[in-house]
């Protein structure tokens, strides 16, 4: 049997901040459920909650965070700008600091590489005006008081590498937040994002709602041979492959469970790494608006 154990790990971003490995992400969790998920992960050990202006549950969050004995210092918040905020940065981060009863977040990213005004996209790539975008966000970075780290969230290699070598950014992101979990490993953008000091975070780590992970032989076969959750496999898998991750769950067993790890035989680890050629790639979030092919 693997021996499970809370998962204590921290990652050092490009600027100095850490962050810790494992956090709970709140999306489709309603306000009241997200209060109640996050009060509960602050009680199990988490020091880490993600959550949007877009998730509509920043007060909730905001609640359990200021009920908690965990100090303010101890909690690493990450909320994130939404694709109809891109031209009003600073009054978007100030409503979300305002719901989440705080002074500053952890972290702020850009949601999406999409600035607009209409949820209904014809052409993606009309929409991504993000360069401006990117200097609001560096520019209250830079005044230190409102936000840690900025980081950016569903950008492809092109767009990154647009970003960066634009005139006038001269912040990296800390983070890009991305799809990933064994049926999307994304090699290239990985090896990209190494190689520029960014980290991932991995969001929907677990496949998202109804996730085709939960069916699949090799996750089960892992999780049976170890005698532990197939979540616990997924989790661990992402840690051990140096990215954060951010499983949400609104169940308080689930909450506590996908918060221990274990470590993952060079074995289990091969054969999870193979499962994307095998039977992905498999992106479970794809909203419709987003160019990933630029
Ligand atoms: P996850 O991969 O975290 O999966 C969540 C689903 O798995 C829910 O249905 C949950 O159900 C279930 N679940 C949780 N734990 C277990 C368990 N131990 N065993 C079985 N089932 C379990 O999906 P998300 O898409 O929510 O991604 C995680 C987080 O990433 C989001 O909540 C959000 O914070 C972030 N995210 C960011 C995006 C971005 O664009 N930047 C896009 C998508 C997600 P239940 O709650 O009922 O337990």
């Amino acid at each position: 049997m693997a021996e499970l154990k809370v998962n204590t790990k921290k990652f050092k971003l490009n600027n100095g901040v850490e962050i810790p490995a494992v956090g709970l992400g709140t999306w489709r969790s309603e306000p009241e459920d997200a209060y109640k998920a996050t009060k509960l992960a602050l009680e199990n050990d988490y020091h880490h909650i993600d959550t949007a202006s877009a998730y509509g549950n920043e007060e909730g969050v905001g609640k359990a965070i200021s009920e908690s004995k965990v100090p303010r210092e101890n909690i690493f918040v990450t909320t994130k700008l939404w694709n109809t905020d891109h031209n009003k940065v600073e009054e978007a981060l100030d409503e979300s600091l305002k719901k989440l009863k705080l002074d500053y977040v952890d972290l702020y990213l850009i949601h999406w590489p999409v600035n607009t005004d209409s949820e209904d996209i014809k052409d993606p790539s009309q929409y991504e005006d993000y360069i401006e975008t990117w200097k609001s966000l560096q520019k209250i970075y830079k005044e230190g008081k409102k936000v840690k780290a900025i980081g950016v969230s569903n950008f492809t290699i092109k767009k990154l590498d647009k970003l960066l070598n634009a005139e006038g950014v001269d912040v990296v992101p800390v983070i890009n937040q991305i799809e990933a979990h064994p049926l999307l490993t994304q090699p290239e953008l990985v090896k990209y994002l190494t190689s520029k000091d960014i980290y991932i975070t991995a969001y929907s780590p677990l496949g998202s709602n109804d996730s085709p992970l939960f069916k699949n032989e090799t996750v089960l076969e892992i999780a049976k041979k170890n005698k532990v959750e197939p979540a616990q496999v997924l989790i661990s898998w992402a840690v051990q492959r140096n990215s954060i991750v951010i499983p949400k769950s609104v169940h308080e067993e689930r909450i506590k469970s996908n918060i221990e790890t274990f470590t993952l035989s060079d074995e289990d680890f091969k054969a999870l790494n193979e499962i994307n050629e095998k039977d992905g790639p498999k992106r479970t979030n794809d909203p419709g608006f987003n160019n990933y092919d630029d």
